[in-house]
């Protein structure tokens, strides 16, 4: 079965990466799909985003990772994949989530499937690694290691060292 695991991915954290491992186990294929919407304006480009998961995706050979835009179903039905896969951090992603699955199951037949994030990266957010990198504030807990110089780099400022515990 493949699945396709959708989102912005601006940037990509641990809570991403834990859900892309632990469907590397479930599925035959993972499409990773950087999705953009043409009137948003994000922080870092589809491109940066892409390359950012290839490197953090390079342990799983059944992982591809492409960027796309338009309808989520359409990208699904271009890949031929079976199902959407999307991550469930808790209950505020729930309704949000389930309207979404919804609406794709009516436009495009298409099943969504969720995986639970581990606990400790339930409080994990793009939108917090990116006002703490703006800020130069610690990242490390967040991201993974290989790309946090990268979004340090996005900013223009110097990380301050990271904080133990
Ligand atoms: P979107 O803008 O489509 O919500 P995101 O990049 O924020 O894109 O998230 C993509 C998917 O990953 C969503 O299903 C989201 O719920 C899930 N996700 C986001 N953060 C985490 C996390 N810390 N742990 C597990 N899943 C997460």
């Amino acid at each position: 079965m493949k699945a396709v695991y959708a989102g912005s991915f601006s940037p990509p954290t641990k809570g991403h990466l834990d859900i892309i491992r632990r469907a590397s186990a479930m599925f035959d294929e993972v499409v990773v799909a950087v999705l953009s919407q043409e009137a948003k304006q994000y922080r870092f480009s589809p491109e940066e985003r892409r390359q950012m998961l290839i490197e953090i995706t390079r342990a799983f050979p059944n992982v591809r990772v492409i960027s796309d835009t338009g309808l989520l179903v359409d990208v699904v039905r271009r890949e031929r994949a079976d199902v959407i896969l999307r991550g469930l951090r808790n209950s505020s992603d729930l309704l949000f989530e389930m309207q979404m699955a919804e609406a794709n199951r009516q436009i495009g037949g298409i099943e969504t499937v969720f995986i639970s994030c581990l606990p400790e990266y339930s409080m994990i957010s793009s939108t917090i690694v990116r006002d703490c990198a703006a800020h130069g504030a610690p990242i490390g807990a967040m991201v993974p290691q290989e790309i946090v110089g990268k979004i340090y780099a996005a900013y223009g400022v110097a990380p301050c060292a990271e904080r133990k515990g």
